[in-house]
């Protein structure tokens, strides 16, 4: 297949300084809960990225000095020998396929307390952490800044020393730098505050002596908001930035842009959609003849080409969407739009770097398994023998399944009770906001549908005689799992014998099937995530009185993993949900729900026609058990392998129940050593210390 020509240019290549991007594909910093505990999975990861296409891959924060610490958020550091020596595994590997490399430098300010390092932490005045651990930073002397500025010099020395290519200021999102050039924060009496000039004097001074330092070989980019504070009405608030920028214009050779309110810049699709940055940051180009970068959760083609033709960028920046696919640039290219993974918007990535655990992604669920498994998001080994596989379940983890098995050249069989594919992302895309949640059916259905040997039978409900009659030499067992109407869960250990009647006791399930709850509704969150925010938003869309009652402190405490607890409460707040927090429900009788307080005890009624209960999901694994205990007394007639997969082994998110398809997929016919699956990154052992 060929490009069509309307995407030309996005390929073509742009000047950065001194170096070259052969594209406009650039892969913004991002975390990846790997940093400088994972040297050799987070290479393999940025050198898939190039391998795809990418023409600028960049690391995640990268700490110029120990002042800088932010475990346990894995962030990369460039402080001695050892740190050059771990990121030029992944400038070679960048290298090898052409691209730029990219180190974003950092310095944490208020932000980071250094629980790792215990060195003080340092910021524009004596100001509190904020992100809440009780420790105060020190005031920054003129001694301190000095010291700041060649920690910063020498760090970029390290990093061109480490091969980067391109050599970051970041001047944003909360940390260090940021403060400095903010009224509100800076209010110091010397030179580096007062006026919009010695605000920025830092940020300037860092620019020219990193362009001083290393601006022979590597270019220097500046990570910027473009707005000064967070929208008001959603009315983007640009103020000083603008003036800010104008200053320093024509100072670096690339402009990385983003926003100050993180959660929108970040933001999951329920609440923010494509390109939308644009609002905030159209002005930029326009006062700067350096090339620009910004994000947007880019997946379509057309969209990043309007973007450029429009002149809002000149690289298309992209996080997610080169999470969801690494070869996003080359499938564009190739004119292979049908095989492109477009992110969904979920954030589950994030929730490595907050979680200090490897990144995973709902779509591409090999990221972060790249170098310790050896999996490809692209390749995937032949069939290891003439096997048929039967798939009994056709949602994420069926699908996932399917797709890769069939891929890999095996004749599988997919059967699905319902008339539809997708299971539970089917249902859940029905619901407020989680339309772009079918994009994980609907990639993985376009590419089965190209396989001839892969074949789909819908409604097909499958008891144990017809699965053993099909003889299929391998049965993946698949079939999901169901919500519990009974109030079991973290909060209520064993299901609560005090609930009823029956009919007025709803789950998310019922919801989804369109069964909808009289009025007043009770629900009872003890799931934490979104599904029972969502089905609140659905609920009150009809008119039903509706209050949300959860043991946790907040709405969807797991929300702050994923950015999106503020917007889930603000949302809650605007559709007119009552919140009740550190509730746990005790009894239900069609007329008043019994809720007891965490802490106290103490209980209290709620009027309630209906309960709804988001709390525990059981394995609908009747098929399984009923095909294991068959394999008992089955002889020679019995598939060689009965295995369950996804929400009917252990439920949980999608990007779990598309890893357990995946890892099926991906190990049949292979030796799987169970002791030794995956190979253990860790730091390197070797002399590492000593400076530059
Ligand atoms: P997962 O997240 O693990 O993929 P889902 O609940 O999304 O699980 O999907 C399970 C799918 O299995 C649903 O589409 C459901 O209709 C299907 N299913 C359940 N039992 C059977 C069965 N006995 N035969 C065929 N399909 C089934
Ligand atoms: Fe996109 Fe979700 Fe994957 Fe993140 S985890 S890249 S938001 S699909």
């Amino acid at each position: 297949m060929t490009r069509d020509p309307r995407y030309d240019v996005l390929f073509e290549p742009v000047k950065i300084g001194p170096v070259t991007a052969k594209n406009r594909f650039y892969q913004v910093p991002h975390c990846t809960g790997l940093g400088w505990l994972r040297p050799r999975m987070v290479a393999e990861l940025r050198g898939i990225k190039a391998e795809g296409g990418w023409g600028v891959v960049c690391t995640e924060y990268c700490s110029i000095h120990p002042a800088s610490d932010d475990l346990p958020h894995p962030y990369a550091s460039l402080w001695d020998k050892g740190d050059i020596k771990a990121h030029s595994l992944m400038t070679d590997l960048v290298h090898e396929h052409g691209a730029l490399a990219g180190a974003e430098l950092w310095a944490g300010g208020s932000r980071s307390a250094n629980l790792f390092t215990n060195e003080v932490a340092m910021d524009v005045a004596s100001m509190p952490n904020m992100v809440g651990i009780p420790y105060q930073t020190r005031a920054m002397d003129k001694a301190d800044i000095r010291e700041l500025r060649r920690w910063h010099r020498e760090a970029a020395l390290r990093a061109k020393a480490a091969g980067f290519d391109i050599v970051y200021v970041y001047a944003t999102h909360h940390y260090l730098l940021s403060h400095f050039l903010s009224a509100k924060t800076n209010q110091r009496s010397d030179e580096y505050g007062g006026s919009l000039e010695n605000r920025v004097r830092l940020v300037r001074e860092l620019i020219e002596e990193t362009k001083d330092a290393v601006g022979d070989r590597c270019a220097v980019a500046v990570r910027f908001s473009a707005d000064q504070d967070s929208p008001i009405n959603g009315q983007p608030v640009i103020g000083e930035h603008r003036d800010m920028l104008a200053m320093l214009a024509e100072l670096p050779d690339l402009w990385d842009i983003n926003i100050n309110d993180y959660s929108q810049e970040m933001g999951v699709s329920r609440f923010v959609k494509e390109a939308s940055l644009e609002a905030h940051m159209s002005y930029v180009k326009s006062i700067t003849s350096k090339p620009v970068v910004s994000v947007g959760r880019f997946t379509s083609p057309d969209t990043m080409v309007s973007q450029v033709r429009r002149g809002i960028v000149d690289f298309i920046g992209a996080a997610r969407p080169s999470i969801a696919d690494p070869f996003l640039p080359n499938k564009i290219s190739e004119g292979r739009l049908d095989d492109i993974r477009e992110c969904i918007g979920c954030n589950i990535c994030y929730t490595g770097d907050s979680k200090a655990t490897p990144i995973r992604c709902t779509q591409n669920p090999t990221i972060s398994e790249e170098w310790r498994r050896g999996w490809h998001p692209e390749h995937i080994a032949d069939k290891g023998s003439d096997s048929t596989v039967l798939v009994v379940g056709a949602g994420p983890a069926g699908l996932e399944a399917t797709r890769a098995l069939g891929k890999r050249g095996y004749r599988v069989l997919l059967a699905e009770a319902e008339q539809w594919l997708g299971g539970r992302v089917t249902r859940e895309s029905t619901l407020p906001g989680l339309s772009e949640w079918a994009r994980v059916r609907d990639y993985r259905v376009q590419q089965i549908q190209k396989m001839a040997n892969v074949e789909i039978y819908l409604d097909n409900r499958m008891s144990a005689d017809d699965v053993l009659d099909i003889e299929a030499d391998h049965v993946v067992i698949a079939t999901g799992a169901h919500w519990l109407a009974d109030g079991r869960g973290r909060f209520n250990e064993s299901a609560l014998t005090t609930l009823g009647p029956a009919a007025q006791l709803f789950t998310p399930d019922d919801i989804m099937a369109g069964h909808l709850p009289a009025g007043p509704v009770v629900i009872f969150d003890d799931d934490h995530y979104y599904m029972a925010n969502v089905i609140a938003e659905r609920l009150r869309a009809e008119g039903i009185a509706v209050t949300l009652v959860t043991p946790a402190n907040q709405v969807s405490s797991w929300g702050m993993h994923t950015s999106e607890q503020t917007l889930i409460h603000c949302r809650m707040l605007d559709v007119g949900v009552d919140i009740i927090t550190a509730h746990g429900l005790v009894a239900f009788d069609g007329h008043e729900a019994q809720i007891e307080c965490s802490y106290s005890g103490k209980r209290r009624a709620l009027a309630a026609q209906s309960l709804v209960s988001v709390t525990l999901r059981a394995p609908d694994a009747a098929l399984y058990r009923e095909l294991q205990q068959r394999s008992k007394t089955g002889g020679d007639s019995m598939p060689k392998s009965i295995t369950r997969i996804g929400d009917c082994e252990a439920p949980s998110i999608i990007a779990g129940a598309v890893f357990a398809g995946h890892r099926y997929a991906r190990e049949l016919d292979t030796d799987v050593d169970p002791d030794h699956r995956m190979r253990h990154d860790r730091v390197f052992h070797e002399e590492t210390t000593g400076d530059n």
